[in-house]
């Protein structure tokens, strides 16, 4: 079982560009995106692009085309596998969408080292045109959240996902990586045993960095996929060295005497837990 869940951001995190832009941006429709874009919600401005992209005669192949150019910096797949490979589970939450996270990861070779991908549905419908819609349909009612964007809090879905975590009763810890200001609302979620990652001069950083105490989880900045690796693979070592260290003195505890004093110090030290509180006698 994984000791070490790590999660996501996908735009400006794992690739260098916001993917929605890309797409836009090499198919030629900027200045309609710019046009629109104060008129209805980004999300719903992306489906409604997705359908001018479609009349204008481009085709799937030509969006695909895009998504496989996304530039990426070349230290980024290979810090996603050592993770991988270290025993992390790796999850994605984003607010582009399925279609193009998973032409892109696909490409990359590294759709498989992904357990869940948490992001705007998108498909392609019968007429070959990309549908996207919201992850939360915030047409029937709200996800209640004023940090978020009206389609997706990320910060819920980190909650189902330390949820999940507590129902399997284990102790694992979240390692979360964003760029965007979407992704302080679930920074604000992590807790004192967790990591958040935020990308230097990004807008989750600058939010973090004007006031960190509200912030529980250990912040690590990083600016660039060099960075990235090396900071996020440092954090992983970090987790797997003191869990190892914990399960080796609980084996040990299992087979020592009880009287052995020697051992109970050895394993204070080497995993200190917070204080108890105070229980008052009457
Ligand atoms: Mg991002
Ligand atoms: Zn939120």
């Amino acid at each position: 079982m994984a000791a070490t869940v790590v999660v996501f951001d996908f735009d400006k995190t794992i690739i260098d560009v916001d993917s929605d832009n890309w797409v836009v941006d090499e198919l030629g429709f900027t200045d309609l995106f710019n046009q629109l874009l104060p008129t209805m919600p980004w999300n719903s401005l992306m489906d409604r692009m997705m359908k001018e992209i479609h009349e204008q005669g481009r085709t799937i192949d030509d969006i695909v085309g895009a998504l496989q150019r996304v530039p990426i910096h070349p230290r980024v797949v290979p810090a996603i596998k050592s993770a991988h490979a270290l025993g992390c589970e790796l999850r994605i939450v984003s607010d582009a969408n399925l279609f193009f996270i998973e032409t892109i990861l696909e490409h990359l070779g590294l759709r498989n080292y992904f357990s869940e991908i948490n992001t705007n549905p998108g498909f392609v419908d019968e007429e070959g045109r990309l549908r996207i819609s919201p992850y939360h349909d915030f047409t029937k009612s709200s996800h209640g959240c004023t940090l978020c964007p009206p389609n997706m809090c990320k910060g819920l879905i980190i909650e189902r996902i330390q949820a999940a975590i507590a129902k399997e009763g284990g102790s694992k810890k979240l390692i979360y990586l964003g760029d965007g200001a979407g992704d302080y609302c679930p920074s604000l979620k992590l807790t004192e045993s967790d990591y958040v990652m935020p990308r230097k001069n990004f807008p989750v950083w600058e939010l973090i960095s004007r006031n960190p105490m509200v912030i529980k989880a250990e912040i690590h900045e990083w600016s660039d996929g060099e960075d990235l690796e090396h900071v996020l693979l440092e954090i992983v070592e970090r987790i797997t060295e003191s869990s190892d260290s914990v399960a080796l003195l609980a084996a040990a505890a299992a087979n020592s005497n009880s009287n052995d004093c020697k051992f109970q110090t050895m394993a204070v030290a080497a995993a200190p837990l917070p204080p108890r509180p105070l229980s008052v006698r009457q």
